[in-house]
């Protein structure tokens, strides 16, 4: 079965609601974010691996793939 991944979100700043779409790495996280609009640094929110879990439409290519991401911690 083959599940097209989406590697474009729309991520959407908390902070002021800017909007930016934004390609995402397919094999890697993207855990800080900085916003276009008023430049703050975006973290993902706790239990989630990038900002694009937290605040993308989309969530992160990894999480689509049912793949263990980016949790070396
Ligand atoms: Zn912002």
């Amino acid at each position: 079965m083959t599940n097209a991944v989406i590697t474009t979100s729309e991520l959407t700043c908390p902070q002021c609601g800017h909007v930016a779409i934004e390609t995402m790495p397919t094999d890697a996280c993207m855990y800080f974010y900085e916003c276009r609009g008023c430049g703050v640094m975006l973290k993902p929110a706790p239990g989630d691996c990038c900002v694009f879990c937290s605040f993308g439409s989309v969530p992160c290519p990894p999480i689509q793939q049912s793949r263990q991401c980016c949790s070396s911690r």
